[in-house]
Order: C-alpha cells, then structure tokens, then sequence
C-alpha cells in the first residue's frame, strides 16, 4: 500500500503513455525518486514545455516550435513551406513522427495529413477526434486530386483508412494505399500468414 499521495499521483500521471500498465508506472515513478533530482526535474520541465513552446502545423498537423512560428509568421511547418510541393496529393498519416520516416524513405512531394491516432469508437474516438472533420473540410475546398494513405496495418488503422477512403470517394478524389507485403531482404519461411497473404494477392506483373 502506496501512503504518499503525490507519489500515488506521480503513478497515474505516468500511466497516460501508451503501453504502460501499472506496474510499470510503479517502476519508473520509483526509479525518479531513485535518480539525481536534477535529472528529474529536467524532465519535468521539458513536459512543462509540451504546453508552451510546442505547436501543431495547421497544415499537416506535424509538431514544430512556437518560437519558429512567431520568427517565420506563418503557421505552417518547414515540409509544408517548402518549394514545388505538389498541392494536389495528400498522404494521410497516423502519427506526426511517421511524416519524417515517409519523408526521408521516399521522395514525396506532396502534402501531409496527420491524423490524431486511428478510430476506435470503443476508446471514445470517433471521427472528429481523430481530425476527419478537418480533412473533409480540405477535401471539398482544395483541389486535391489523390489521396495516399498511409495508416498503420492494424485492425483500427484498416479501419480509418476504410472510412477516409467512403470520405475520398464521395468528393471523386482517387485514393491508394500503401503496399503490403515482403520485407526487404526477408524470409518468406519467416513470415506470418496474413502477411504471405496480402503479398500474394498484392503482387504485381514484372
Ligand atoms: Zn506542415
């Protein structure tokens, strides 16, 4: 039994990232008690500094600091502002960090949706609070011609992807969706049997 009621309330705070039980809170909130208090209160400032010196693109929706949009004026990120982008394609994302992975993997040129997680009506998320409402809404202004999407291949992720796509085809934009199939340089011994499986009815003529 926990008897100090700040530490208690350090176990919950932690809870909220993904993937921590709480156990695992237990552990980590007694680890920064254990650690040098100047380490700790680092980190505490550095998440005091997710409220006031970070913001969101109004365009793509990536991370980008405060201090950049007041020195730029313009409230769109450094991907968004560059030059010859293609204005017609937006790739549809799940989270910010997977921008940057498509953006140096590939050489895309288009622009970045990023959605606030995937839909999963039994978390409490539904369309607008994942930012459908806002892509409709550039959908039907903009004169975007496809739409790539790029959500995860879980079973949420498939499932906003199937919704974007109603959403896409509605406003006659045409919508492809990342590949599934073999890794790089990997086994086909190795692989699971959905994944065999899309790759087989994925494959394409040589
Ligand atoms: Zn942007």
């Amino acid at each position: 039994m926990i008897k100090s009621k700040y530490l208690e309330n350090l176990i919950d705070a932690i809870t909220i990232l993904p993937g921590v039980g709480r156990k695992s809170a237990q552990r980590m909130a007694y680890q920064l008690l254990n650690t040098n208090p100047e380490k700790s209160l680092h980190l505490s400032q550095e998440l005091k500094n997710i409220d006031t010196k970070i913001s969101k693109c109004l365009v793509c929706g990536v991370f980008m600091d405060i201090e950049e949009v007041e020195k730029q004026s313009s409230n769109s990120c450094h991907i968004c502002e560059r030059q010859n982008r293609d204005t017609s394609i937006i790739c549809v994302i799940e989270s910010a960090s997977d921008v940057y992975t498509i953006d140096e993997s590939t050489n895309y040129n288009g622009y970045y949706f990023v959605l606030q997680g995937n839909l999963s009506p039994i978390d409490g998320r539904g369309p607008s609070e994942i930012g459908l409402d806002k892509l409709e809404k550039r959908l039907s202004e903009k004169n975007i011609k496809e739409l790539i999407l790029a959500t995860n291949t879980t079973i949420e992720g498939e499932a906003t992807a199937h919704y974007i796509k109603n959403m896409a085809t509605i406003n006659s934009i045409k919508v492809s969706r990342l590949a599934f199939g073999l890794p790089l340089n990997g086994e086909i011994g190795f692989l699971d049997n959905e994944t065999i499986s899309h790759a087989f009815n994925e494959r394409k003529i040589l």
